[in-house]
């Protein structure tokens, strides 16, 4: 059948990313075939809901007409243009005018690339060459966090601090230094305060400033929800704490909203939702639903100032893509973001959000469920051996991986986190939706229950 040559051309052509290419050969692929509002739909008809929007970014669902349009409008009038050397066009004027608009008011300034990882390179390279401007080539370290994700190509992969990126790719390759992850329910003290907590990893980010010297260290960067290192909300005073340091030693505080960004935790962004104000915001993703691949820095008048007050000195800021601000995905973007903005999709976030938190409480008493925790539309259930001790599972991944499978099994995409099981619904998704992945859930999780020895 079609179905059968496609697989068997999968498995013999392709190298999928994060997949054990032999389990997969003997396994197969599950080809998605089509998409309707949550749902997607594989080649034998079999639907799932998108419990995780595809890769946490598919805001106004699988079937929105009004994207298609405005990418086929572009691709007819102008598929193609650069912006290197003064071109320009008017998609990518109006998008970077409407991102000045919704962020945050000190961010005026704006550069595209195609992916997450490549907007966080140019980060690394824009705060390195703006250092380099203001004669202070030592300033160049970055400070992130265990658990954190930025990306995966050399730099930005440097800045995530998830040890299967590094381990096998010589990285770290760029000076940064990571810090404790701010999950208050694994790497807080026996018997410590949510603030205590806080106010020790505040401490210990001002020690390794001074251990390192304030003038080396360039920029602190940080999901202000950490979703795939595990769905990991701060905790409380955190981000005070850590724009506080940032003021206090000329530390750039980046902002990595590729998953935050556009409402996903029901606030605009998530430095809105949690109070502070970074001079750099990275944003993908939900920017275009991820209809067209897009990335966008956002950031300060101040940097932009160093960068074009020193040109003549020092040279033109040379990096750039192909792609950068790439006509179709900058069209396809700035319609995405009107869609959000007329059905209020960060309202329904917070709206419909709040009724997947409270279901999802719920499934704290369920003996698997070690944690429940999220904001908006993103939440994650963590599984454990013991609810008593938090011990987890051994090895870990095996039980989030049981859950993986029989979440398809009973129609609903998650993600597994090593035993963390995440979920991370598109914003369109409406109350009784979310009651159904939530039954859906509940099913998949007592499928795990039975599979697992007494
Ligand atoms: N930053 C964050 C917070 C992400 O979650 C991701 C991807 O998941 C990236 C950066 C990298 O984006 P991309 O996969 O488009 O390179």
């Amino acid at each position: 059948s079609a179905s059968n040559s496609l697989a068997h051309a999968d498995i013999t052509t392709l190298l999928h990313p994060y997949t054990d290419a032999r389990a997969h050969e003997a396994k197969g692929p599950i080809v998605i075939d089509r998409g309707k509002g949550i749902y997607v739909y594989d080649d034998s008809g079999k639907e799932y809901i998108e419990g995780l929007a595809g890769l946490w970014s598919v805001a106004v669902g699988f079937d929105e007409p009004r994207l298609v349009e405005a990418a086929a409008r572009q691709m007819a009038k102008l598929p193609y243009y650069h912006t290197f050397s003064s071109k320009s066009h008017e998609p990518s004027i109006r998008l970077a005018e409407k991102l000045v608009e919704m962020t945050p008011e000190n961010l005026t300034r704006v550069f595209f690339t195609s992916s997450g990882s490549e907007a966080n390179d140019t980060v690394v390279k824009m705060v390195w060459y703006m250092n380099n401007a203001l004669g202070r080539p030592r300033k160049k370290t970055f400070l992130a966090r265990t658990k954190a994700y930025h990306g995966i190509t050399v730099a930005s992969g440097s800045l995530t601090g998830l040890p299967n990126n590094h381990r096998d790719f010589d990285l770290p390759a760029i000076p940064v230094r990571h810090l404790t992850c701010p999950h208050f329910y694994r790497f807080g003290l026996p018997g410590e305060s949510e603030a205590a907590f806080t106010a020790r990893l505040v401490a210990e980010a001002e020690q390794v400033i001074l251990e390192e010297g304030p003038e080396t260290i360039a920029a602190f960067i940080g999901e202000p929800l950490m979703a795939a290192g595990g769905v990991l909300p701060p905790p409380e005073g955190y981000w005070q704490g850590i724009e506080a340091l940032c003021r206090k030693y000329d530390i750039l505080l980046v902002a990595d909203e590729v998953i935050n960004g556009f409402g996903r935790l029901g606030s605009s962004f998530g430095c809105v939702h949690y109070g502070f104000t970074p001079d750099i915001l990275v944003a993908s993703k939900q920017i275009t639903s991820s209809y067209m691949p897009l990335a966008a820095i956002v950031f300060s008048e101040a940097i932009y100032n160093a960068i074009a007050d020193n040109t003549a000195r020092i040279g033109t800021f040379g990096h750039g893509f192909t792609a950068s601000g790439h006509p179709v995905a900058t069209a396809v973007g700035l319609e995405n973001l009107a869609i959000i903005e007329e059905k209020d999709l960060v309202g329904n976030a917070a709206r419909v959000g709040a009724v997947l938190q409270r279901e999802l409480a719920r499934f704290a008493d369920h003996p698997l469920v070690g944690e429940v925790r999220g904001a908006g539309l993103i939440a994650a259930l963590e599984l454990v051996s013991d609810k008593a001790t938090k011990a987890p599972f051994a090895p870990i991944g095996k039980v989030g991986a049981a859950a993986y499978a029989a979440g398809h099994a009973n129609g609903l995409i998650v993600r597994a986190i090593g035993d963390t099981v995440a979920l991370c619904p598109p914003l369109v998704i409406t109350e009784s939706q979310v009651l159904e992945l939530v039954a859906r859930l509940g099913r998949t999780l007592d499928d795990v229950a039975a599979q697992l020895p007494d």
